[in-house]
């Protein structure tokens, strides 16, 4: 059985497709700048090692999906014979509010359920709703699977996820902290369990998935009890280019002294700040930290902040959980950096948390128990694969499983 999965933002679409007997990538790769005049298709077929990219003119997202499956269909570059080889798309939908705590077959009650969730993510649900009817119209029959970044979040109690706010606005507006990247933490906590050869339900863990986007979750008896990112992706850590933890009087205060516009505002704390504000380098961890080698004093400082609220928010959840069994290192920066997770590690024995610097410095991007022998936690690092959860999920689905890991 084989099954697209498609990621559908605002001006993109990344793509997998993937062979679930096998669990092997088939073909995987991105249209990017849709709409534009010089819009980019990346076609990877793993099989062979092909690569196709072709620079053209690309004016939707519709046209977008239309040359994917026609690629995948005829020419030189095909893998299937007939649309019908698809099993089922998995979309990834980045908000589900509180009405999806699992993925869902799609039909028309939860495109409008989608829908509804919009005024929560502007900037990503009406283009994940989009990839759902282009797909119904283009491959007619084939059933989609919607899978949600907020699902893992939803069983956080209600002392995590509330606000302490007028109570009014939760009931009205539905403000509270969702939490997103949940198939990335799920993923990674059952890898880490599995390599333990333990039951994740029996342990106490922290994902910390530090990427562009960066967020830390506290997994116990299996569930998402904590997650840093809040009622949007701006909480929680110092990210790529968004701010995290911030005292919510700073964009008050400067609206008002500097006559900083509502819309500035939301650029600055979403698109200027992080890393790349702090830093006034760049928003790429792997330039600050050649920097930060140079002697350059605000590349250290980035570092230092981007590590102590890592730090921070691993106390903070040990303690929610009183205890910790397993940490969990992943996505971009978290897979490939060990120099920043030895910084993350450092100074944390009195949770017994130690790591092996030797084994630490093998793992890029390839799964591996950092931790020595001595270490009362076991830290892993472990590349996330959120395409796989969504395949898998859409598998589910499909079969009508009630358990994807085991
Ligand atoms: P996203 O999917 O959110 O765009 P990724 O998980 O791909 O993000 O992570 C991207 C980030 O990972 C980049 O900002 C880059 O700084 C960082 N990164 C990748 N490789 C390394 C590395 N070897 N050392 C430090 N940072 C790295």
């Amino acid at each position: 059985m084989k099954i697209l999965v498609l990621n559908c933002g605002s001006s993109s679409v990344k793509y997998q497709f993937i062979d679930m007997d096998r669990e092997e990538v088939i073909v995987k790769g991105l249209v990017d700048r849709i709409g534009m005049e010089d819009a980019l298709f990346t076609y990877a077929r793993v099989v062979d090692n092909t690569e196709v990219k072709s620079v053209l003119h690309i004016g939707n997202h519709e046209e977008a999906i239309r040359l994917l499956i026609k690629m995948m269909i005829e020419g030189d570059y095909r893998i299937i014979n007939d649309k019908s080889e698809i099993a089922a798309v998995g979309h990834r939908v980045v908000h589900g509010g509180e009405k999806f705590s699992g993925a869902v077959l799609v039909d028309n009650r939860v495109k409008e359920d989608i829908y509804e969730c919009f005024d929560l993510a502007p900037l990503h649900n009406p283009h994940n709703l989009k990839g759902m009817e282009i797909c119904e119209k283009l491959l007619q029959g084939v059933p989609q699977v919607a899978v949600f970044d907020t699902a893992f979040h939803q069983t956080m109690p209600s002392d995590a996820f509330f606000y302490a706010i007028p109570y009014y606005f939760y009931e009205k507006y539905k403000v509270r902290r969702y939490g997103f990247h949940g198939s990335s933490h799920q993923y990674v906590a059952h890898r880490a369990a599995s390599m333990m050869k333990k039951k994740l339900r029996s342990l106490k863990v922290v994902t910390c998935h530090l990427g562009s986007g960066a967020s830390i979750t506290a997994i116990k008896n299996g569930k998402s009890v904590d997650t840093s990112m809040g009622f949007t992706p701006l909480e929680g850590l110092a990210m790529g280019t968004r701010c995290g933890d911030i005292d919510p009087a700073v964009p008050l205060y400067l609206m008002d002294v500097d006559e900083i516009t509502l819309r500035e505002i939301k650029s600055i704390l979403n698109k200027q700040s992080g890393i790349y504000g702090l830093s006034g380098i760049s928003s790429d961890m792997r330039d600050i930290l050649k920097e930060r080698k140079r002697g350059n004093k605000r590349a250290k400082l980035t570092v230092d902040v981007f590590v102590y609220r890592v730090k921070k928010y691993i106390g903070a959840y040990a303690s929610a959980m009183n205890g910790l069994d397993v940490l969990v290192f992943t996505a971009g920066i978290g897979e490939n950096s060990s120099y920043i997770r030895e910084l993350c590690c450092r100074d944390m024995d009195y949770l017994g948390i130690e790591i092996d610097r030797k084994r630490n410095r093998k793992a890029e991007g390839v799964e591996l128990l950092i931790s020595s022998g001595k270490s009362k936690v076991s830290v892993f690092a472990i590349p996330t694969n959120e395409e796989l959860v969504i395949a898998r999920e859409a598998n589910r689905i499909l079969q009508n499983k009630k358990t994807v890991f085991t």
